[in-house]
């Protein structure tokens, strides 16, 4: 069976302790390879290589770097079908849909922060002639990177790419769910013959490889992106040791359709919003609130589109939904729709597990699910389900529905729709959230201030946001 190896200094190697668990496909049920239990021995080994090699990193010119990375870039993309492949197997996803968007971007992510480290600068502030003010933005030293299972190369390589082209090294942990293309990434850092030590990846579980990282005394920086539950966890070793931390946490998003909406794009939007990547999309619409006018055709309309979506094999291009990353998190997300039915929800359509054929039979499919007939404070609408199941709500007026949109303890984002543009513009200007779509819904534009409010996160990434995150900025300050 295939062992998952650790990637320190240039080098593949095992962990120390030489312990091993089970990676398991999701489309299948079977084990097929084996990931390192790694400890916070690997993890000084790491740090140790990230730390010498920052010396030489931080020093190269931004366009040294620049082409380091450019030509990363390009070696993923020679191995794209490979990481399609494997992306889907790891997670459960439809191949279509890593060919479409997860592999794209992990090339796009470098290509991306690359090219931006050549048009960053920093601000002078002038004193009437008196002096000026100058402010460096410098690298900080070893980044701890530490990423989730639902988009795994994607986000890696979103915190990687900025920590890299601001010119720090890198200590990451993937998520121990799916960890397959951060090993693939590995052995293609080896072929494009990438400077040893830079970039380093760590393979094991959370509570041990994990905190070990968010703990290290040599890592000043971490960006990590997952649950909430753990993003406190990672703030309570961090904050007392003054670490610089950003912390992408979790959603549970509104998606508001007002009487006035373009109807069939407001359809077509929620189905993308509450299915997409089996509902496992921290942006996913999983709060459907509609106008009372339109509740009723609208809802009839939207159980009709779901009802043709298929839960198949992740291989197969007419698949919508492929499998639920793990059995454990197949369990949690029935035991969700179990509690929505207790609460006094109505399931319109889904709220199983689907069991397929041959090959497919141990896998863990459920069928997209929609729930009705929940107040906005029962635990359904108020708690992260993470899967293929929204919730419709009905609204009366657009002051109601700000206040059940901005009624739970997250704060990521939210999509709304209307004709309306006044509208449109007073009610993304009233919700609590870090990001607000009109009239569409996960369109991403790199260069935007990217993260959440609340619950949700601190900080935000993306284009020069990540660009100062994962830099210290100095003010000279200059007598004339
Ligand atoms: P998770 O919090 O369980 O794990 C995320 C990562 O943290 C994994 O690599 C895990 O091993 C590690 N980890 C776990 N415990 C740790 C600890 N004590 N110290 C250090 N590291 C630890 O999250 P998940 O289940 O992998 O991902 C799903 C969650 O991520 C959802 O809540 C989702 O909303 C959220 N998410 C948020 C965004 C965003 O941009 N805001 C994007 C994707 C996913």
């Amino acid at each position: 069976m295939e062992k998952i190896q650790n990637y320190i200094n240039g080098d593949l190697v095992p962990p120390m302790s030489g312990e091993y668990f089970n990676n398991i496909s999701p489309s299948t049920g079977e084990v097929y390879s084996l990931i390192p239990d790694s400890d916070a021995n690997d993890i000084d080994l790491a740090v140790s290589s990230a730390k010498d090699a920052f010396k030489i990193w931080s020093k190269l010119s931004k366009n040294e770097r620049y082409d380091h990375i450019m030509h990363l870039a390009d070696v993923i993309d020679e191995h794209f079908d490979d990481l399609v492949k494997a992306e889907s197997k790891d997670n459960g996803k439809p191949e279509w849909l890593a060919r479409a968007v997860d592999i794209p971007r992990a090339s796009e992510n470098f290509r991306f922060f690359a090219t931006a480290s050549l048009h960053f600068d920093s601000e002078i502030h002038e004193m009437d002639g008196k002096a000026i003010n100058y402010t460096l933005r410098q690298p900080i030293g070893v980044a701890g990177c530490i990423s989730p299972w639902n988009l795994p190369i994607y986000l890696l390589t979103w915190k990687i790419a900025p920590a890299l082209a601001a010119g720090n090294t890198v200590v990451a942990k993937p998520s121990e769910i799916t960890p397959m293309t951060a090993f693939h990434f590995s052995q293609i850092c080896q072929k494009a013959d990438f400077p040893n030590g830079v970039i380093n990846i760590v393979h094991g579980f959370g509570n041990k490889a994990g905190d070990a990282l968010s703990r290290h005394p040599d890592v000043p920086i971490i960006s990590f992106t997952g649950g909430t539950i753990t993003g406190e966890k990672i703030a309570a070793v961090a904050a007392p040791m003054f670490k610089k931390l950003s912390l992408e946490l979790g959603g549970k998003n509104p998606n508001i359709v007002f009487e006035d909406a373009d109807f069939d794009n407001a359809i077509k939007m929620a189905v993308k919003a509450a299915f997409s990547n089996q509902g496992q999309i921290c942006l996913c619409g999983s709060r459907l609130f509609v106008q009372d006018s339109i509740y009723s055709d609208f809802k009839s309309a939207f159980v009709k589109e779901t009802k043709s979506l298929k839960v198949g094999d992740p291989k197969d291009n007419t698949s919508n939904l492929g499998a639920i990353v793990s059995e454990e998190h197949m369990n949690k997300i029935l035991s969700c729709i179990d509690h929505a039915k207790k609460e006094g929800g109505e399931i319109l359509i889904g709220g199983k597990r689907l069991v397929l054929d041959g090959e497919l039979k141990n896998g863990y499919y459920i069928e997209p699910t929609i729930i009705d007939g929940l107040s906005v404070d029962s635990q359904t609408n108020q708690e992260e389900i993470f899967g293929p199941v929204v919730s419709m709500i009905p609204f009366k007026t657009e002051e109601e529905v700000i206040d059940l949109a901005n009624s739970t303890k997250f704060g990521l984002s939210a999509s709304l729709f209307s004709r309306d543009i006044s509208r449109a513009h007073r009610v993304a200007a009233a919700i609590d959230s870090g990001v607000v779509w009109v009239n569409t819904w996960m369109l991403r534009d790199l260069r935007i201030p990217f993260g959440g409010m609340k619950s949700s996160g601190v900080g935000r990434e993306g284009g020069f946001k990540s660009l100062q995150f994962f830099t210290e900025s100095k003010n000279v300050c200059i007598k004339i």
